[in-house]
């Protein structure tokens, strides 16, 4: 606005005063030099939209979001009202990825409650169904995995939903090399997906180190997916690392993480990410229509 020599009192609850002052501000803003580690290679959300409007075909492709918390757990809205937005924004499915009960502070879920989910999401499918809406509730779960990959769920309650998600939420500062670790959740046989891999948060925590090839070399060999959690400060994996699995050819989940259904919009941030990434639309999970999700993961259950 400044360089349009537009008046800054048309943006909302700008008065003369504070005009001049943000002018005083931009007049003497220093350029930004190179950000510190904890703020380096994350996209913007307007970015990320102006990149995406070039490339119209692959924002198409998308069908679902495989990572958002309800109600149930430490998110703010209903299975309902995500399906809901999902649909506005013209998803076919969501996977609803509430915490499992390792992760007490974010009211994760015991086998029991899990069973329980089951129960909303089946009336919410149904009630879909009936009124002519195509589109799926997965059932899911954002398994908790402690530093040895080991989850935190009874086998038989993970075989019974869609898809599993596993993620560390746990000695996420340890500066030593992780690789075995991410070696060992590849090879949890009742995950089918690695979430926010580093564990990284803006300006807060930098993630975990790894020697990354071998870590995606492993998951192609698995067929298993890593996430790009869409989530704004999250951004994991980031570009840099989506570069490395696209070259491995390991297959890609995108998540928002969303707590909150407005949410589901972070979705184009792992969107842009995968494209400057150059990752391969057939290696997009979420390109797929839910059947063959379902396929890959019965396919992946198979080999036990
Ligand atoms: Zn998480």
């Amino acid at each position: 606005m400044v360089s349009e020599k537009r008046s800054l009192e048309e943006l909302r609850h700008v008065g003369p005063t504070l005009a001049k002052k943000i002018r005083r501000w931009i007049k003497n803003a220093k350029r930004p030099g190179r950000p510190p580690e904890l703020r380096r290679d994350f996209l913007t959300l307007a970015g990320s939209r102006r990149f995406l409007q070039k490339h119209n075909d692959w924002r198409k492709r998308l069908r679902g979001d495989l990572q958002m918390h309800t109600t149930w757990s430490d998110g703010s809205g209903t299975i309902r009202e995500m399906a809901e937005a999902a649909i506005a924004r013209g998803h076919e499915y969501i996977a609803i990825t509430d915490h499992s009960k390792g992760l007490s502070i974010a009211n994760g879920l015991s086998e029991g409650r899990l069973a329980q989910q089951r129960k909303e999401i089946d009336r919410v499918n149904r009630e879909l169904k009936s009124s002519g809406t195509r589109f799926t509730v997965l059932r899911s779960t954002e398994m908790n995995l402690d530093p040895t990959g080991r989850g935190d769920m009874a086998p038989s309650a993970l075989q019974s939903l869609d898809i599993v998600l596993g993620s560390f939420h746990s000695a996420l500062r340890r500066t030593q090399d992780q690789t075995e670790r991410y070696l060992a959740a590849l090879r949890n046989p009742h995950i089918q997906i690695l979430g926010h891999p580093r564990g990284r948060i803006y300006n807060y925590r930098l993630g975990l180190r790894a020697d990354w090839k071998k870590v995606f070399r492993e998951a192609a060999r698995l067929d298993k997916a890593v996430e790009s959690d869409a989530y704004p400060d999250r951004q994991d994996l980031n570009v840099s690392l989506l570069k490395l699995a696209a070259k491995a050819g390991t297959r890609i989940s995108f998540g928002t993480d969303a707590h909150h259904p407005w949410q589901l919009e972070f979705i184009d941030l792992a969107l842009a990410a995968a494209l400057k990434a150059k990752v391969a639309g057939e290696r997009v999970v979420n390109f797929m229509s839910a059947d063959d999700l379902r396929g890959w993961v019965k396919t992946l259950r198979g080999r036990g």
